[in-house]
């Protein structure tokens, strides 16, 4: 006859489909593992003949990474397994929820917990199909408050990130339709897709808290802790997906736009001032991400374009110097192709700008100047005739002497104290000359 189960035991909110045992079997693994004492006296198997509670003190004593490899040894083991860490003492014991206020060792070893767990999980439910899993798995964990979005408001919680490297073991090295099977396994579970929705119709900065909560669900549960590109790339398009252009870009800087010290996003300051490259550096490689990506049908130049376009006017058109310095950040092979696109859309004096700015940028962030000249140089290419050449570097000539007006009229509206108008007109005049001076070499060298 089979042992009585505990009482415990009986909390399990799910069954697992493929626990088939005949009513009134021993709950008792059966005998798989060949062991010594098995082999020389033990005609009816060494699991077998042990008692179910010495069977869970002898699991009690293991880790949880011990546990995992034990639960593949053979199906009767592994339901074994998932029955006693379905217990509520195990899991009382096990998936701690010290996620506030730790230090950083403690952080450390709740982090390293979870990957283990993701490791026990993954293993003790190899035999399911990938929904059944997943259903198996989070209707144990979705109930941590701290790993579900808009659930904590404790500022340094560490519950997405143990969350991420939780899901990321679980699904190392599943394949993309399984991978696709998560992704709407999360949005079903978090209503990812709604609560996106409402931050993407809403007012840039009017729902800061739900902005934030989606930034960091999306960016530490399912972005960040990938360790391959390909990988990071397929969330984040998942992510973007559904959405129209304008929502993506949206998405975009709530995703990897800056950040206020205080941790909510800048949208005012992409408008009103020029932010540091640090700032603009996680939007760049974000940018990167999906362009590098070009075979990928659904990336295309244009749309990488439309999405540049719109991204840079939310919530307005932003400052001069932060559109120049995310193409810069962009590098050469991306900045080429905007500026030659837009060039050849007869959009010539955005590209001159644009160049004028970059100049700036490059003379405010160090960058080689001859940078600039090489990428004018290329965009010339892109012209068949010589008028049309011509015509391009007059613009960007007449463009250096409009903005240095501006700057010069914007220099005498401030006051004394304020000297932040005059010091960008003097950096204005350098970077010119600078860009000048390169250019002309590059001439001379040529002749
Ligand atoms: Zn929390």
């Amino acid at each position: 006859m089979g042992m009585p189960r505990k009482s415990s035991r009986q909390i399990r909110k799910y069954t697992l489909t493929y626990k088939s045992r005949p009513h009134g079997r021993s709950r008792r693994p059966a005998r798989t593992i060949i062991t010594r004492s098995l082999v020389t006296s033990s005609p009816g198997g060494f699991f077998q003949r042990l008692p179910s509670e010495l069977f869970d003190m002898i699991l009690d004593k293991l880790s949880v990474p011990e546990i995992s490899v034990f639960s593949m040894a053979s199906r009767e083991i592994t339901t074994y397994v998932v029955d006693y860490i379905s217990t509520q003492a195990w899991m009382n014991k096990m998936i701690v929820h010290n996620f506030h206020h730790t230090s950083s060792l403690e952080h450390t070893a709740t982090v390293a917990q979870y990957r283990n767990l993701g490791l026990l999980f993954k293993r003790c439910t190899l035999l399911l199909p990938t929904k059944e899993r997943l259903k198996y798995i989070y209707s144990r964990f979705s109930m941590i408050p701290c790993f579900m979005l808009e659930q904590c408001v404790v500022p340094d919680c560490i519950g997405f990130s143990c969350h991420g490297v939780f899901l990321q073991t679980l699904i190392a090295g599943w394949d993309q339709l399984e991978c696709y099977r998560v992704f709407n396994f999360m949005c079903a579970t978090t209503n990812l897709l709604q609560k996106i929705q409402t931050v993407v119709t809403a007012q840039p900065g009017r729902r800061w808290y739900q902005e934030l909560q989606l930034r960091l669900f999306c960016r530490l549960v399912l972005l960040d802790p990938c360790l391959h590109q390909p990988d990071c790339h397929f969330w984040l398009t998942q992510i973007l997906k559904p959405w129209p252009i304008v929502s993506q870009a949206h998405l975009l800087i709530i995703l990897y736009g800056p950040l206020q010290p205080k941790g909510t996003l800048c949208w005012q300051d992409l408008e009103e001032r020029g932010l540091p490259h640090t700032a603009l550096w996680d939007l760049a490689k974000a940018i990167l991400l999906l362009y590098g990506k070009q075979e990928v049908r659904d990336w295309t130049t244009k749309s990488m374009l439309a999405i540049l376009q719109e991204l840079t006017v939310i919530p307005r058109p932003w400052h001069g110097d932060n559109v120049a310095r995310l193409l810069v950040l962009c590098g050469s092979k991306l900045c080429y192709t905007i500026l030659a696109s837009m060039a050849l859309n007869g959009k010539l004096l955005d590209v001159s700008r644009l160049i004028v700015y970059m100049t700036l940028v490059c003379e405010k962030d160090g960058y080689h100047m001859s940078w600039v000249v090489k990428l004018v140089q290329e965009i010339s290419k892109a012209f068949n005739t010589g008028p049309e050449k011509f015509f391009f570097i007059q613009q960007v000539e007449k463009m250096f002497s409009d903005i240095t007006r501006e700057f010069f009229e914007f220099s005498l509206t401030g006051n004394l104290e304020d000297r932040e108008g005059f010091q960008n007109l003097c950096i204005l005049l350098d970077s010119s000359a600078r860009f000048h001076t390169e250019f002309l070499q590059m001439f001379l060298k040529q002749q």
